[in-house]
């Protein structure tokens, strides 16, 4: 089946029932922002965009990837999801793929099971906007200084 903005809606919404560490910054991100281009490969990955007043909690701090989850599905391939952020942080673009690798099209009945896992995986992994701890000696953000 051919990508569409109902299966893209229907991929938000399903991350919201997510038990997610970042999930009310996503909530408000997702309550801001809208839809935009579909990718066309067979995937059912999608670009996002949050206005630029809109006053929203940023995932993280710049552009990248921000995080991955894999599921289990109804077919033998895992659904793997990938969420990216613009320079401000905010939802850019969401990767919906057959497979780790988007090994084929997404199958239109396809239907996702358990979470097989997350990446950052807890909130402390996550490259949230850094703060000072003070029993902090080696935390992920110095060994990008
Ligand atoms: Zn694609």
């Amino acid at each position: 089946m051919a990508n569409s903005r109902q299966r893209a809606t229907d991929w938000l919404s399903f991350l919201l029932t997510q038990d997610l560490p970042f999930g009310e910054a996503l909530r408000s991100q997702i309550a801001a922002g809208s839809v935009r281009e579909l990718c066309e490969c067979g995937c059912e990955g999608f670009a996002f965009a949050v206005p630029v007043e809109a006053k929203v909690q940023r995932l993280q701090d710049g552009a990248g990837v921000f995080y991955e989850v894999a599921f289990t599905s109804n077919y033998p391939e895992e659904i793997d999801i990938l969420l990216f952020t613009d320079e401000r942080g905010n939802l850019s673009w969401v990767d919906v793929t057959y497979g780790a690798s988007n090994i084929g099209p997404m199958p239109a009945d396809i239907v996702p099971d358990s979470r097989i896992g997350g990446w950052p995986a807890t909130p402390t992994d996550l490259p949230a906007v850094p703060e000072p701890a003070a029993d902090a000696t080696q935390r992920w953000w110095e060994f990008w200084r």
